[in-house]
């Protein structure tokens, strides 16, 4: 399979040579990734910049392109211009830092596969639960493996893209995969401020994921009790319930 591997951790983060090593075993791999982190980018695209490329020097070990742009210009670029035949799936990751709850919308790692089906391609975002730089990313680089074989999974409509969690536990104590609905987790800000060198007050997020409600039916629950976590998602946004309730009503004009 030709699949498209990008990330918003920038294309030398460790999480992406995992996926490339345990993806490039058996599938034809190119590496369409931001060229510096771009995490917390969301789905934003580069409109008013250009969008430089270069290809990755053969001693980085990975094959593609160095973006300088985000997860979602990767994905676009990579499909449109730079590999000469269409991805047949795009994977993003592994990102380091779990992507659960109200914090996907913020995520570059997940923006990138559903751009992917937004483009009409499935998408996979892999999220390694740890914000330890030396993480260990081969276990879930295994599983990734494992489950891009068995995509689409049953029930699973072609192109929907999955999110995909897993904890930074050692292989024998995770406990197995959990079909999980996005929490209402959220990051509880704590905005540190500091002084610049000329006494000018600046702030630096920071912070933790927080979820206060939701069950072991949620990702942030299922992932804190030793689940890989798998969510179907999906880019519409409607409130299905609320449009259904308001379509009744007649919202006259201004005279
Ligand atoms: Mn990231």
């Amino acid at each position: 399979m030709r699949i498209l591997l990008t990330n918003d951790d920038g294309v030398y983060a460790p999480g992406l040579a995992a996926l490339y090593q345990s993806l490039s075993a058996r599938h034809q791999v190119t590496v369409v990734a931001p060229e510096s982190e771009q995490s917390a980018v969301g789905h934003a695209i580069t409109l008013a910049d250009p969008i430089r490329v270069r290809p990755l020097r053969p001693r980085s070990g990975l094959t593609g392109w160095a973006v300088r742009g985000t997860p979602a210009d990767c994905v676009k670029l990579g499909l449109n211009e730079l590999m000469p035949r269409p991805p047949e799936l795009v994977v993003s990751g592994i990102n380091l830092g779990a992507n659960v709850g109200v914090n996907v919308l913020y995520s570059g790692t997940v923006s990138a596969a559903t751009e992917a089906a937004i483009l009409g391609l499935p998408g996979l975002a892999v999220s390694l639960d740890t914000h330890q730089p030396q993480a260990d990313f081969s276990f879930a680089a295994r599983f990734i493996a494992h489950l891009v074989e068995r995509l689409p999974l049953p029930g699973q409509p072609p192109l929907v893209p999955l999110n995909v969690n897993v904890p930074a536990l050692p292989p024998d104590q995770i406990r197995g995969v959990r079909f999980c609905r996005q929490s209402r987790a959220r990051l509880v800000e704590e905005f540190i401020p500091r002084q610049d060198p000329r006494g000018n007050t600046y702030y630096w997020l920071g912070g933790e994921t927080l979820g206060s409600e939701g069950g072991p039916e949620t990702d942030f629950v299922a992932l804190a009790q030793g689940y890989i976590t798998i969510t179907p998602i999906r880019h519409d946004l409607t409130h299905e319930a609320a449009l259904s309730a308001m379509k009744s009503f007649t919202l006259e004009l201004p005279e």
